[in-house]
């Protein structure tokens, strides 16, 4: 019977041979999951053995993992904002760079106890929404998105995050046929340069939906779709906060600044942990 050591030893080998980035990682979490424990209990565990059950399991991941599906595909779920989140090949799946976007919201929220009405443009898995409204206890939420089977799992993540009775989900074309005012108006649109998709990594593009990722000939289209739906929307003194590509910063922070209620000079860029510039926030003063 071969242990968690060993076993980990030659699946990190399998999968760094099959191109996965993280492939030490990846058969932590592959692990925890065939043998019903966490993570970190795999890691302090390394004589733990591995039952004829719990190796079938390990092994039959490991072949999807190989073929570079995504672990969270495989695992069904995946962590965001140290919550957990159902994710399907219908969504996006959470990265941690747009937790930039969660904190750089909360930072910019006067006050965390305020009744806020907060809009996520494009929700996918609803995990910006649904972190948001788990740090902003009065706060409730509208998720949008062009994807049914998307808001299927973004509905499933309220309830299972305890806050369906403070979220809802729309079936919409990004803020058309919507009354405001909101005041938190978030969005992680598709930003992928059309070019650039086939560039992705096979756990991305064979496995991602196109429609979360491809933003046009310049990654922005969305972003020109957006933005003007966004003044309409916007109550007095309201947060505006998007996730963009590496090198969109200045664009979009431009397609901001010629909202009437922007001042350009308070637009910020925030950066994530690689240092790129990931979310633009403004402030509606009109
Ligand atoms: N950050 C994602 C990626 O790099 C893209 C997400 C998006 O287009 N919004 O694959």
């Amino acid at each position: 019977m071969t242990d968690v050591a060993a076993a980990l030893r030659d699946a990190a080998g399998r999968l760094k041979a099959a191109g996965c980035d993280t492939p030490r990682l990846d058969a932590v979490l592959l692990l925890a999951q065939a043998l019903g424990i966490t993570p970190d209990r795999v890691r302090l565990s390394p004589d733990m053995k591995l039952d004829a059950d719990a190796a079938a399991r390990f092994a039959a991941m490991l072949v999807r993992r190989a073929a570079r599906e995504p672990v969270s595909h495989i695992l069904g779920r995946r962590e965001f904002w140290g919550l957990d989140f159902k994710v399907s090949p219908a969504v996006l799946d959470p990265r941690p760079d747009s937790e930039t976007l969660v904190q750089a919201v909360l930072d910019a929220v006067p006050d965390r106890k305020a009744a806020l009405r907060l809009v996520d443009f494009g929700t996918g898995s609803g995990c910006l929404l649904l972190a948001l409204l788990h740090e902003l206890p009065k706060a409730t939420g509208l998720g949008v998105d062009a994807s049914e089977a998307a808001l299927d799992v973004a509905r499933d993540n309220a309830a299972r995050l305890g806050l369906a009775e403070r979220a809802n989900f729309m079936l919409g074309d990004w803020g058309a046929g919507l009354a405001g005012p909101f005041d938190i108006l978030i969005s992680n649109p598709p930003y992928i340069e059309t070019a650039a998709i086939a560039g992705l990594a096979d756990d991305v593009r064979k496995h991602e939906p196109l429609s979360a990722l491809d933003g046009g000939a310049d990654g922005l289209d969305c972003y020109r779709r957006l933005i003007p739906d966004m003044a309409r929307l916007v109550a007095g003194n309201a947060i505006l906060a998007l996730e963009v590509g590496q090198g969109q910063a200045d664009a979009v922070a431009g397609l901001l600044a010629s909202l009437g209620g922007v001042n350009p000079a308070g637009i910020a860029r925030i950066h994530d942990l690689g240092g790129v510039a990931r979310v633009v926030q403004a402030r509606n003063t009109a």
